[in-house]
């Protein structure tokens, strides 16, 4: 029997588990609270995420070892500092160019679709859910919000002093500090080219290996997926609650349509321009990676499959890979720059705060700097978000933020997937600069 291909196994579980989650519910709906089947249920969301949980863990496991070996082996194979900086400069500008349209897309999008309006003024029924999801959520989670958001106010720069980690070890004990583990490696790396010829080969040899041993490790973790997906998706269907949705509808349609503008038009029409290869070929060869982001949330989680996925599908070479995307899944987030821009706009609309032209600027800058150091995991933007919010001088920041971060988990896996193929389609067009012939082509 012929074997379904990873994205349709990935695929069939997203579905499944959606479709168990809805039965789940409409069962719970008409159950008492001890009854059987609600200790059936409770049981078997349990089992779910725990499931969930261990995939997630297996995922982020690989991290570290992948970012050292592939970024250590990449940069030592590239022939020294003028290889390197060419591809650096290539990768910065795409970076910085790719996530500067995603947030104009996003700004012009909410200025025209204005999520925060009922007939020109602000809504005061979002601004009062805002408020009662406070209130659900309790006191506690909205001091944790204000917390997080206190410790990094006004600090903008910190993602610099990130780069640049004290302890490198320390930093790599943190999935989310992966920036400095990424400096060093580069600077480890450069460092190996001007060893002694015999030295240099034996250790770039080593670090070639160790991140193809990596990648086979990949492969059986992703052997999981479709376990895990189940795992993962079936208690966020389930918990997810309808009313804040309904009173966001619109902006959720706004996030959404932005996302999605980019996602399928903008970054295909930069695939085909400048890398001059098929956009739907990549489209193709990137799905499991992408449904993976989406099921995740997590842009650091899917790394190794997003190398996997650009390596064998599109072609491009380990060279490329091995810079532009552990370093992508770090700082380059084409979907979350968009979001975070969005989300401020609307919650100052909700509020009734005009931000002018400069006001907007600050939005557009800080979304770009921020998005930067936020980390690739689930709902890392919302402190982002509620750092621009403060320092644009909105009220009530923390309880729009709470609110938020309540129906955050479909707009975190849709910007996610969005963070993941800006970083794959950085590869190509790096990859397609740099000489290559790729796969694409082809096709
Ligand atoms: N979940 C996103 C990622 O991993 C980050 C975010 O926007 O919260 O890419």
């Amino acid at each position: 029997m012929k074997r379904f291909p990873a994205y349709a196994q990935i695929i069939a579980a997203l579905l499944l588990s959606a479709l168990t989650a809805l039965v789940f519910r409409s069962i719970a709906a008409g159950a008492d609270e001890g009854a059987p089947v609600m200790r059936f249920i409770d049981g078997s969301l349990a089992v779910c995420a725990f499931a969930g949980d261990l995939f997630m863990r297996a995922l982020k496991m690989l991290i570290v070892p992948l970012i050292l070996t592939s970024v250590i082996s990449g940069i030592a194979s590239l022939q020294g500092v003028k290889g390197f900086g060419r591809l650096g400069m290539k990768t910065a500008a795409f970076y910085i160019g790719t996530s500067t349209l995603s947030i104009l897309l996003g700004l012009l999008l909410v200025n025209t679709i204005r999520p925060g309006l009922s007939d020109g003024e602000p809504n005061t029924v979002i601004r009062d859910a805002f408020k009662q999801n406070a209130a659900m959520a309790g006191e506690e989670t909205v001091a944790s919000v204000a917390a997080a958001g206190g410790r990094k106010a006004g600090d903008f720069l910190g993602v610099f002093r990130e780069m640049l980690p004290e302890n490198v070890i320390s930093a790599a004990t943190n999935n989310g500090q992966m920036l400095g583990v990424i400096v060093f490696s580069i600077l480890f790396a450069v460092a190996i080219t001007r060893l002694p010829g015999d030295e240099m080969r034996t250790i770039r040899e080593f670090f070639q290996a160790a991140c193809d041993a990596m990648l086979v490790l990949t492969k059986w973790v992703m052997a999981l997926a479709p376990i895990g997906v189940f795992g993962l998706i079936l208690p966020v269907v389930y918990a997810t609650g309808a009313d804040l949705f309904a009173n966001l509808g619109k902006y959720f349609l706004t996030v959404l349509l932005a996302l999605l503008v980019h996602l399928l038009v903008v970054l295909p029409c930069i695939l085909r321009f400048f890398g001059r290869v098929n956009p739907l070929a990549h489209l193709k060869a990137m799905r499991p990676a992408l449904l993976l982001a989406f099921s995740t949330a997590s842009s650091s989680g899917t790394l190794p499959v997003t190398m996997r996925c650009v390596e064998e599908g599109s072609g491009v070479s380990k060279r490329v890979t091995s810079f532009t995307l552990p370093l992508g899944a770090t700082v380059n987030m084409d979907g979350t720059a968009l979001y975070e821009c969005v989300a401020v706009i609307f919650v100052a609309q909700v509020m009734g705060v005009e931000l002018g032209f400069a006001g907007q600027f600050f939005v557009v800058a800080a979304a770009l700097l921020t998005s930067i150091g936020v980390a690739g995991i689930p709902s890392a933007s919302m402190v982002a978000i509620l750092l621009i919010l403060k320092n644009s001088g909105v009220p009530g920041a923390e309880t729009a933020v709470v609110a938020l971060l309540s129906v955050d988990r479909l707009l975190d896996m849709t910007r996610t997937a969005v963070n993941v193929f800006s970083d794959s389609c950085a590869a190509v067009v790096v990859a397609k600069s740099e000489g290559e012939v790729l796969a694409l082509e082809k096709a």
